[in-house]
């Protein structure tokens, strides 16, 4: 039996219940220092911390999972932003606790919290904003000024026995899922769904073909899945033959392995007549290959993109006219170069997104509780392998699909408070 009896203790071991609402001085936690600053196996470490208490519109949720991401790769290296010297400036702490993924049980709510009670099992999303600007109340949330990434931009996210959340954040959490299951695909979900239904009239309809980079990755296995579920035909890229399978078991239409191509980087000067025809020399049996499942000269109608630097260019050019590239990120370098003639020649819109605002968040949720998409959990670690999930990932050795912690879960498999309770 997990749970502990009446009386508080300072610290609860992992997987040790207090009773509902009890909360603790300490909790364990896996924070990131500045002087801890490079591959994720040395910037995360185990400490004991204060647990936070929540001020006003703020509930504190009992992590019973968290989910990985890359977004904590990222705050390990201390790259592009020092995370540790904005949370100084900002609250005084000193280490940033990461995971912008968790489900949870309510354990505490500040004053004016009136939805949401002790008690509620639940799962987060990761956007955090003001609540009273015009583009929070009738506008979109993600254009408010004070708009950040819970458990990346702000501290107390879930690689801690309690995370700090604000109310808005809450989703109910997919009760057939276990913790692992739920806490895994929120962040890369609503971040696939954003860009592929949020930026009208460019939005995936049946018969559409969607370019997916990175198909085998966090990102990847929910676009799939969710131009499937529109009806239009995702056609994935991966770097290894071993990932097909699973791309076209999630409803990929092809799998295309670019490790078998030579057309990365930096697009060449266009003016450069010669470097630039070698370049496009190269490109082209890319395209060719997409055309292999789209048909003789169908280029396709949306790029989803992340990878960024090395395979932007060719985006830009695979993309139908009139079609759309969408991109959210730049895994492998933030310098964007295409050939501005393709651009507008072709009509061809270039936009930027950012995870999703909570009408679209919860949007994805509905679909998971309705069993529509699936979590896509490939691996699940304990509490002690936070530094190895985030050392995989940014190593690219991370299985398909996506990567989940038990934090207070007591093992795999667990639903609900009470089965942890029950142990
Ligand atoms: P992930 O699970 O690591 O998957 C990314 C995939 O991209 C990898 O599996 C890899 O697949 C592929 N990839 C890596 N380097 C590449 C390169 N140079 N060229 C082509 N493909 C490459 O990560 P994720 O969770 O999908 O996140 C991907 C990126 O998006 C990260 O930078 C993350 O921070 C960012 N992101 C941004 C937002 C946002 O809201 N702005 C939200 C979520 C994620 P293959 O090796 O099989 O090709």
């Amino acid at each position: 039996m997990n749970k502990t009896a009446s009386t508080s203790s300072d610290l609860y071991p992992i997987g040790q219940l207090p009773e509902l609402g009890v909360v603790p001085k300490s909790m364990y936690a896996y924070p990131i220092r500045r002087d801890r600053y490079g591959s994720p196996s040395q910037a995360f470490q185990r400490e004991v911390v204060p647990v936070p208490q929540p001020g006003p519109g703020e509930v504190l949720i009992k992590v019973m999972a968290a989910g990985i991401n890359y977004n904590n790769v990222w705050a390990a290296s201390g790259k592009p932003i020092d995370i540790v010297a904005k949370h100084m400036r900002e609250s005084g702490l000193d280490y940033h606790i990461g995971g912008s993924d968790a489900s949870g049980v309510i354990w505490a709510v500040g004053p004016g919290v009136k939805k949401w009670k002790p008690g509620q099992e639940v799962i987060v999303h990761c956007n955090q904003t003001c609540g009273e600007c015009p583009e929070c109340n009738g506008g979109n949330p993600m254009y408010c000024n004070e708009q950040q990434i819970w458990g990346y931009e702000t501290n107390h996210g879930s690689f801690a026995q309690f995370a700090l959340v604000q109310a808005q954040q809450l989703m109910p959490k997919p009760p057939q899922l276990t913790w692992e299951e739920a806490a895994g695909p929120t962040l890369v979900l609503a971040t696939a769904y954003s860009m592929l239904f949020g930026h009208p009239p460019h939005t995936v309809r049946p018969g559409m073909n969607v370019l997916v980079w990175g198909g085998a990755g966090g990102l990847g296995v929910m676009a799939i899945q969710l131009v499937r579920l529109a009806g239009a035909n995702p056609i994935a890229v991966i770097s290894s033959d071993s990932k097909e399978d699973y791309v076209l078991r999630l409803g990929a239409i092809g799998a295309i392995n670019r490790h078998k191509f030579d057309c990365w980087g930096e697009m060449p000067n266009p003016s450069d007549e010669k470097a630039f025809k070698d370049w496009m020399d190269r490109v082209k049996p890319f395209g060719k290959e997409i055309w292999k499942y789209t048909g003789h000269g169908n280029n396709v109608d949306i790029v989803f993109e992340h990878p960024g630097e090395s395979t932007f260019p060719v985006s830009g050019f695979v993309c139908k006219p009139g079609g759309m590239v969408v991109i959210c990120a730049g895994t492998s370098g933030y310098k964007l170069t295409t050939d501005a003639r393709m651009m507008w020649m072709r009509r061809k819109r270039f936009q930027g997104s950012h995870f999703a605002n909570a009408a679209e968040a919860n949007a994805a949720n509905k679909l998971l509780i309705n069993g529509q998409i699936s979590p896509c959990l490939s691996e699940v670690f304990q509490f002690d392998e936070i530094p190895l999930a985030h050392q995989l990932m940014s190593e690219n050795r991370h299985k398909p699909g996506n990567m989940s912690i038990l934090i207070d879960a007591p093992r795999p498999g667990l639903k609900s408070l009470d089965e942890c309770y029950r142990g």
